[in-house]
């Protein structure tokens, strides 16, 4: 079974940091790698995602965050 999870879009993050703050459950970072357009973009890291999509909403670059939510069987 795939897990709560969150992908970033390495490029197309600007590493503003609204996300890190919206996440209830601590879940993303400000990584230190820079991706092409010299923004320090977020990680995602943690078994705790809910999948509530706060940060996927509060993101102003459309396509950086998409949320992916478990599978129930
Ligand atoms: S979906 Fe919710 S819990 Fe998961 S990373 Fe985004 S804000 Fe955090
Ligand atoms: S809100 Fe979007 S652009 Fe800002 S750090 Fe998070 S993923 Fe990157």
């Amino acid at each position: 079974m795939t897990k709560n999870h969150v992908k970033i879009e390495n490029s197309e993050c600007k590493g503003c940091g609204v996300c890190v703050d919206a996440c209830p459950k601590g879940c993303l970072t400000i990584g230190k790698e820079i991706n092409e357009q010299g923004y320090a973009y977020v990680k995602f890291d943690s078994e705790n995602c809910t999948a509530c999509g706060m940060c996927f909403y509060v993101c102003p670059e459309p396509g950086a965050i998409t949320v992916y939510k478990a599978e129930k069987k």
